[in-house]
């Protein structure tokens, strides 16, 4: 590894953004357009920009309905729905039913509760039309409700990424991953990279060529890898879950195909139109997540996740939905998508969704970033807002 103190190879910039997901493609962005920042870098360990949990995901657009255990979730995601969707209107999907069915049984929340709790977050929603409703077994779900909740396609974001941090003039560094964050000085940075898919594929391998890049503030947007950077950053205050987590995809027969179901709050599933793929997500509480830990420096969740050689719990999945909802009998089994979910330990009772937002102070001009769900950005973005960069 290259001495903080050698001269440097990658160039100087005003900032270098580590991990090209959304949060790093739009914190880069907002460095350029609103903080007038000009040399700006990304660096990403993928060949892609957006192919992790950007891509991995549930594709909800969260509208608040699915946090009747976090208010303030629930109230953040009411507030930044119409920002999403009026920032990138071309990747919201709408054109689908969406609707929250309550289970009759072993639900954290009854119908009434449910209701009374969407009133007071201002969310809509009103009876199912009998035509959905009768998709559901009466005999384990209370209540069919339509409401108002949206899908995201993941590679218009992707597109969008790729596109915008051209325009902005940004260096995005693909299949390169940092290592190591260093003080060179009190107003510098060093940022230690390993280039070349196959290096980065193989951390030791011959093939991956060093590089350190100089910057006066760098953000470690890295999701799953934020404390598997070494150097003078111990990682965060804030403890972290790591999940490895199944989400099966689907191809459904009509009418399931025109619509998206959440049964609410406990051992249930969640299926979702995944626009990227013009297929559904399907998720359970008892069957996605696959394997969970403490995140610790050293331990890389990517590495896990390719080590991880469990085998797909589709079968379980569908069985446990068609007894809600006979009629996903008929759906074709597609493939799954395997993926590092990462969460606040704090909030794995109430599953709320706040943001992770920590400078620090051993590295002045080092940020570490995480948003649990998509929308998140903004409150990220406010964050920014209030330092002098
Ligand atoms: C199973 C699952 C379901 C979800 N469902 C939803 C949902 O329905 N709605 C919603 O809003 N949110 C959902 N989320 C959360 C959402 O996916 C995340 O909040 C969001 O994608 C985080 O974006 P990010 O840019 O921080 O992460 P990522 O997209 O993972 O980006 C981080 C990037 O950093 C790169 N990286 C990591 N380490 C390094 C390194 N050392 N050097 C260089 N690059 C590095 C990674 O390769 C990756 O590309 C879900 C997440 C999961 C896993």
């Amino acid at each position: 590894m290259s001495d903080a103190a050698a001269p440097p190879r990658g160039g100087t910039w005003d900032a270098v953004v580590v991990g090209g997901g959304f949060y790093g493609a739009c914190i880069a962005a907002y460095l350029v357009r609103q903080r007038g920042l000009e040399r700006v870098c990304v660096v990403e360990r993928e060949p892609r920009l957006l192919s992790r949990a950007s891509f991995n995901n549930q594709a909800r657009v969260h509208n608040g309905y699915h946090y009747p255990r976090s208010f303030t979730t629930a109230f953040r995601s009411r507030v930044n729905l119409p920002r999403f969707v009026a920032d990138w209107p071309d990747a919201v999907k709408r054109d689908f039913t969406k609707t929250y069915a309550i289970a009759r049984r072993n639900s954290k929340v009854t119908s009434r509760q449910f209701v009374r709790f969407c009133r007071e977050i201002g969310a809509s929603l009103r009876p199912a039309d009998e035509a959905v409703a009768s998709l559901f077994a009466p005999r384990l779900v209370e209540s069919v409700f339509d409401v108002q909740e949206w899908a995201f396609d993941a590679s218009v974001l992707a597109a969008w990424a790729r596109e915008e941090l051209a325009r902005c003039g940004v260096e995005v560094r693909l299949s390169t991953r940092a290592t190591a964050v260093r003080r060179a000085s009190e107003h510098e940075l060093v940022v230690h990279v390993e280039s070349g898919e196959e290096g980065v594929r193989t951390p030791g391998g011959a093939t991956a060529a060093e590089d350190i890049l100089v910057t006066r503030l760098a953000f470690n947007c890295t999701y799953a890898g934020l404390n598997q950077i070494a150097g003078d950053f111990g990682g965060v205050r804030t403890g972290l879950k790591q999940e490895i987590t199944e989400i099966a995809l689907l191809d459904l027969p009509h009418p399931l195909r025109d619509i998206g179901v959440t049964v609410m709050d406990g051992p249930f599933y969640s299926m979702m139109p995944f626009p990227a793929r013009q297929l559904h997500t399907l998720t359970h509480v008892r069957y996605t997540p696959h394997l969970q830990w403490v995140d610790r420096p050293g331990i890389d969740p990517y590495g896990r996740l390719s080590d991880y050689e469990g085998g797909t719990r589709a079968a379980w999945m569908l069985r446990d939905v068609a007894r809600y909802m006979p009629g996903i009998a008929d759906a074709s089994y597609v493939e799954s998508l395997f993926e590092v979910k990462t969460v606040l330990m704090k909030n794995e009772a109430n599953d709320a969704r706040p943001i992770l937002f920590e400078s620090n102070a051993d590295l002045p001009g080092f940020f570490s970033v995480l948003g649990g769900k998509i929308d998140n950005i903004y409150d990220v973005l406010e964050e920014l807002d209030a330092y002098a960069l």
